[in-house]
């Protein structure tokens, strides 16, 4: 009866992850959304152009690396294609701008076997 114990809190720390990732799915959206309105839809490093699903290819990079740094004309902002824009962060980290691709298995380990489990019956043999 008590094996809802601790659920609660692995949920509460599911929410909290998928709020902020949805927090910045929202924001990349917005940004990148607000990018192609504004600029044409050519790779600012290969030249390439983009029209319809194609544009999926096309993402946004940030100048400083700062992806909270979105300024409403666009100034921190600049169209590469994947390719260009892999380029540009091939020192560091790529993360910023996959918007579609979310790890797989997002389960935590089992936790079925706990050590204090058996802790508390060594205690509570101890203690009778
Ligand atoms: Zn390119
Ligand atoms: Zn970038």
């Amino acid at each position: 009866m008590s094996s809802k114990k601790t659920r609660t809190e692995s949920d509460r720390l599911d929410h909290i992850i998928a709020e902020v990732r949805h927090d910045r799915e929202r924001r990349e959206k917005t940004y990148r959304g607000r990018a192609l309105k504004m600029f044409p839809w050519i790779c600012a490093r290969c030249g390439r152009e983009f029209s319809g699903k194609k544009v999926r290819e096309l993402t946004v990079h940030h100048k400083d690396h700062n992806h909270d740094n979105n300024p409403p004309d666009g100034s921190n902002w600049e169209l590469l294609c994947i390719y260009c824009h892999d380029n540009e962060h091939s020192r560091d980290q790529v993360a910023e701008w996959y918007d579609e691709t979310t790890p797989a298995g997002g389960q935590e380990p089992r936790s079925g076997n706990r050590p204090f489990a058996s802790l508390k019956d060594l205690l509570k043999d101890k203690k009778s």
